[in-house]
Parts: structure tokens; C-alpha cells; sequence
């Protein structure tokens, strides 16, 4: 970010104050905000009269090493909680892949990429733009998700609760005991749920405008049923069985 990366602190530092040229023009956004609060941090240190050099602080003598690098990275992203993370085998990879990041949260929305320290113009959901972008509205909130888990719970007819995490999700078909049968189906359901509001939100940003809002449901009943019925040999669905009811057999 500096203009010369290679000057010394004692050449940033003047009597009055710091002095650092930016190769950019910092002007608004969450750049000026990290600009305002590192020159916080920096008019809070003192300086000793000695030649620069490099202090990882990370480990106990002041020396980088990985094993202290990686603890701490471990310790300020991992979730604190123990969360399960599950592989569910009638699902390609790639969903699997994307349930895992919802869970954990590291799913690229522009909320995450934000308190990443990217520096983004909009933060709002790509879908609605009427609330932050962040994973608990997206998938649980916004009007396309309760759009769809309403028509699932038509499709299938069960009461399936209002939910905020996926965490929550996998918790509630797990204790269900009238799932037992179909606890499977379920499962795909949703990841195939999930997956279609990720796909359907990033095709509004990255997209060229043709996947419609009315082709979701759709292909939530198309997908999850080409999933399920290709990975399990002992699936005992067809197509007609699937669009009235994937939980009934
Ligand atoms: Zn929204």
C-alpha cells in the first residue's frame, strides 16, 4: 500500500507525526476506516533508538514459526464450538463441499469478504439488497429462501420449522423420530435446497440474467431427485413418486 515499501520506520516516522506516502488515494469506504484505525494503533507506540527489525508476536521469543503461526490462526477463525460437520454421500461433492463452508460460516458473501478486510461498495444481498448479505438471511430470511423452504414443506407435508442456521437444521432432523425412513431424503432436500439459493444468488452477481427466480423450485425437485436416485443403488423412488411427495415410498 505504500509508496516505498522499503523505507524504514525512522523514515516514516517525523517529529510531528507519521509521514507515509500511499500509492493510492485512500478516499471513503472500509479502506479510509482501516487507515484511520491503524494510525490509532500506531500513535500509540513508542519508538526505542534502535536499528528495524521484524518481532512475530506470536510465539514466546519473539521468532516466527509455523507451529505458532498456525495455533494462531486456529485460534481466532475455527468456530468455537464443536460443530459436526457431516458428508452426506447422495450429494456431489461440490455441495457437500459448499455445506461444509455454510456451517462454518466461510461461505465468500460479501458480509464475510467485508469483515475480511475487502473493501466492497455493497454489502447488501444480491438477492433483495434490502438487508446485509450475511449467510443467516440469505439462506433462512430473505424472500427467496422462505419462498422455497414454504414450498418444501407443501411438497413434502411436514412442519418444518423456521430455521437461522444450518446447524439448527441437521439438529432438527436428527431428533425427529418420524424421520427415520426418510432421513435421507431429507437431508438431500435441503442440500439441494441450500446449493440452489447460493447458485441462484451468485448467478444475479457473476450471471448474465437468464436463471429466473420461477426455475428454482423446479430445479430443486430435478436435482435432488437426480442426486438421490444416482448415488443409491437401493433408492426405491421415480420420478412420479418424487414430485408428489420424496417422503412418501
Ligand atoms: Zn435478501
Amino acid at each position: 500500500m505504500a509508496a516505498n515499501q522499503r523505507a524504514t520506520v525512522a523514515e516514516y516516522r517525523s517529529v510531528t507525526g507519521w509521514n507515509i506516502a500511499w500509492r493510492g488515494v485512500i478516499r471513503s469506504g472500509a479502506l479510509q476506516e482501516q487507515l484511520e484505525h491503524l494510525q490509532a494503533q500506531l500513535d500509540m507506540v513508542i519508538f526505542q533508538d534502535s536499528v528495524d527489525a521484524w518481532h512475530w508476536n506470536f510465539g514466546t521469543d519473539g521468532l516466527f514459526s509455523v507451529k505458532s503461526a498456525r495455533s494462531h490462526i486456529d485460534l481466532t477463525t475455527l468456530p468455537a464450538n464443536n460443530i459436526t460437520v457431516r458428508w452426506l454421500k447422495f450429494l456431489p461433492r461440490k455441495v457437500n463441499v459448499f455445506l461444509w463452508r455454510l456451517l462454518l460460516n466461510r461461505l465468500p458473501t460479501r458480509w464475510n469478504l467485508n469483515a475480511r478486510g475487502v473493501p466492497l461498495d455493497n454489502i447488501m444481498c444480491a438477492v433483495c439488497a434490502a438487508v446485509p448479505d450475511q449467510v443467516s438471511h440469505l439462506f433462512f430470511g430473505c424472500s427467496i429462501a422462505m419462498d422455497l423452504w414454504e414450498k418444501v414443506r407443501r411438497w413434502c407435508q411436514i412442519h418444518i420449522p423456521i430455521f437461522s442456521t444450518l446447524e439448527e437444521v441437521w439438529d432438527w432432523i436428527d431428533v425427529h423420530q418420524g424421520f427415520s425412513n426418510h432421513k435421507v431424503v431429507l437431508e438431500v432436500l435441503i442440500g439441494s435446497l441450500l446449493w440452489i439459493i447460493w447458485t441462484y444468488r451468485n448467478a444475479t452477481i457473476f450471471g448474465d440474467g437468464s436463471y429466473r427466480r420461477d426455475m428454482l423450485f423446479d430445479n430443486l425437485t430435478k436435482f435432488s431427485f437426480n442426486w438421490y436416485t444416482s448415488r443409491n443403488r437401493k433408492a426405491n423412488r421415480n420420478w412420479n413418486q418424487w414430485l408428489m411427495n420424496p417422503t412418501m415410498n
